[in-house]
């Protein structure tokens, strides 16, 4: 002990922190209670530091002293008390980091500040501003220190104006307190609020947090979960822990479906416990959902719904992450440009791909069942991340005219039969149109099989996917069907009609609907079907774009028509005998909408379809002069 313990001395606070106080005292931001997120977080960096010291100091602490944080509420003196036994604070400590040095959080926020056109209030919660953000709540504040190994303690104190003192004072061990002399509307001296401000920010906090919930310091409940669970190792934790936390998170009943429990060293630290959940949530396809991890950062709770740390497309995925290097002051907009956060998020895809790989691999039933309730969204990466193909190509799943169960890329290639060079699928919106697709035909003859995308992204999702393992994947409906022989020349001459004549007046008369006629290869039982030309758009994405576009043209596809077929031979014939039939006309108009109709895709004028049909049926059903009447 100093015999010339130097007195009582005011201090100015530097501008940079003066300006910070100021915002911070008149703020209207409604947020207020982040102040303990703050102070309790300092309370365990504090105790990170005293317990990183007593490896090569054990003797700074006497034996038995629990390292640990006390809240103490005092209604009669409306003061709120943060105490913490940590590695405390020298005279010149409190000084420089209380008052007279700007730390980087302040920096940074006064930085925001000046690009922002006005003050704004709001950005005070964004960047916490740590110690600072006491007179969010408190009209006065006194810090009590003692720095871990030396006997003498101060006291700061200051109503956050221009000037703080410093005077010699007394503490029982090393460590710090801080009391707040709360303002008038600050209500934070019932214990429930602390439990609960405590649990929403600050439950896995390496040491407890002691809330004295009595007259005497006796009377202490430990309010905190401690030790947080992602921070275990993962063979030191159960499988109901790992459930128990997860409906913790979530409010979930049931437990998730599988969990991914990761810690990652190296240039950059963070550990992440993610999970799949078994049933999807409602708001699964809503664009407003709201996704991503909760974002802790050395333990303390920063935020829920982190979404630049999860892709959208792996929005299904709850979790958290906890990073040893991003500040505590972060905010969302700090993250969307941060590389931690790039490393972690690219991380966070690996660990779910990989996990839904095992899955898939080891028990395939269960992975159909998620692919059952997550499929449809995994598929959106194949078009937001063309470069996790790779990745998501072994994913994926899909129902097909072979069975009723689905199929993975690598069986369908497994079981091509000789001849075969392309996988082949077909758009449509249900597996019975997709069955019945007249575009298939040629190609269920030969016993290809084909994949039914019956999904209303899968038209997005497979322009992602050119090839599976160098065989390229086909569309049913591309003009260029190659089928990768030319049995379809032979096929052709057996009692095909040379329609080349047929052919140019369907082409006139369907100028405004189709860019070319063709005659086909590829059907066999059907008489005619509309391809899409090299380049166009699948039926589907263009009625989507009409439908947000407002009245988009229609763009124009291939008309083919099947030489084997006897109503084109029937036709050819009313065309050589009556070209100037205006029946043929209808029935020419009739085919192009029948074509339309068996794809799923709507007729452009209904009513004129249904007055064609009339007289087709009229006609046919006409009864011939000299049948004998039905008796009766
Ligand atoms: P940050 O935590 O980002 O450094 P703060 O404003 O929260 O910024 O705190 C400023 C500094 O005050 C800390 O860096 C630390 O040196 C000191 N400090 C605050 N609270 C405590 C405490 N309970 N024990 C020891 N030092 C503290
Ligand atoms: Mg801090």
């Amino acid at each position: 002990m100093t015999t010339d313990a130097p007195e009582k001395s005011t201090h100015h606070f530097q501008a940079e922190v003066s300006q910070v106080l100021g915002l911070v005292i008149n703020s209207l931001y409604t947020k207020k209670e982040v102040f303990l997120r703050e102070l309790l977080s300092n309370a365990s960096d504090a105790l990170d530091k005293l317990r990183f010291r007593l490896v090569t100091e054990p003797g700074l602490v006497p034996e038995g002293e629990k390292l640990r944080i006390r809240l103490i509420p005092d209604k009669a003196k409306r003061t709120l008390t943060i105490w913490d036994n940590g590695v405390g604070m020298s005279r010149e400590t409190l000084t420089t980091d209380l008052g007279t040095v700007a730390h980087s959080g302040t920096r940074a926020f006064l930085e925001k500040l000046a690009d922002a056109k006005r003050a704004d209030v709001n950005l005070i919660g964004q960047f916490g501003v740590g110690f600072y953000s006491a007179y969010l709540v408190a009209d006065e504040v006194a810090v009590t220190s003692r720095a871990a190994g030396e006997t003498e303690a101060n006291r700061w104190t200051s109503k956050g104006t221009d000037t703080f003192t410093i005077e010699p004072a007394e503490r029982e061990c090393q460590g710090t307190t801080i009391v707040l002399h709360l303002k008038p509307d600050a209500d934070y001296l019932d214990t429930y609020r602390l439990k609960s401000l405590v649990e929403r920010y600050s439950d896995f906090l390496d040491y407890p947090i002691e809330l004295s919930t009595g007259e005497t310091d006796a009377k202490v409940e430990v309010v905190n979960k401690g030790k947080a669970l992602w921070q275990r190792r993962p063979s030191e934790v159960e499988k109901s822990q790992y459930d128990d936390f997860y409906k913790h998170l979530t409010h979930d009943f049931e437990p998730p479906f599988a969990h991914r429990h990761f810690q990652v060293e190296g240039t950059q630290e963070f550990s992440g416990l993610l999970f799949i959940p078994k049933r999807a949530p409602f708001d699964l396809f809503q664009p407003e959902e709201r996704h991503g991890v909760r974002l802790y950062v050395r333990r303390v709770f920063i935020m829920d719904d982190a979404a630049d740390l999860l892709p959208k497309w792996l929005r299904f995925v709850r979790g958290v992450v906890d990073s040893e290097d991003l500040p505590l002051n972060v905010s969302r907009e700090v993250l969307q440009d941060s590389s931690i956060v790039r490393v972690i998020r690219k991380q966070i895809v690996k660990q779910v791909l990989d996990l839904l790989d095992g899955i898939a691999k080891d028990e395939p039933a269960r992975y159909a069942e998620f692919w059952g309730v997550f499929g449809r969204v995994l598929k959106e990466g194949l078009h937001f991340e063309p470069e996790q193909k790779d990745r998501l190509a072994p994913l994926l799943r899909y129902e097909s005219s072979k069975g009723s169960g689905l199929v993975s890329l690598a069986e369908y290639k497994a079981r091509m039969v000789e001849g075969q060079k392309a996988i082949y699928y077909v758009i449509a919106e249900s597996r019975t149109l997709a069955e019945k697709s007249p575009h298939t035909e040629q190609l269920r003859k030969r016993g290809f099989e084909v994949l039914f995308m019956t999904d209303p992204v899968d038209a997005f999702a497979v322009g992602g996917l050119d090839d599976f393992e160098d065989v390229p994947l086909v569309s049913a409906t591309a003009a260029d069907l190659k089928l990768g022989d030319d049995k379809s020349a032979e096929s052709k001459d057996e009692k095909a009609v040379d329609l080349d004549e047929l052919r140019g007046l369907i082409r006139a008369e369907l100028q405004e609907d189709v860019s070319e006629v063709r005659v086909s290869d590829r059907l066999t039982d059907s008489p005619a079907c509309l391809v899409v030309p090299d380049g166009g758009l699948q039926p589907h994405i263009e009625r989507l774009l009409r439908a947000t576009e407002r009245g988009g043209a229609r763009a124009k596809r291939i008309l083919e028509i099947n030489p084997t077929h006897s109503l084109l031979a029937n036709l050819e014939v009313e065309r050589k005998t009556n070209p100037a039939s205006p029946r043929l006309r209808d029935w020419i108009h009739l085919l192009f909408d029948q074509a339309l109709l068996a794809e799923g895709s709507p007729i452009e004028d209904p009513s004129q379809f249904a007055e064609r049909l009339t007289k087709l049926l009229e006609e046919a059903s006409k009864r011939p002069p000299d049948a004998p009447l039905p008796p009766g």
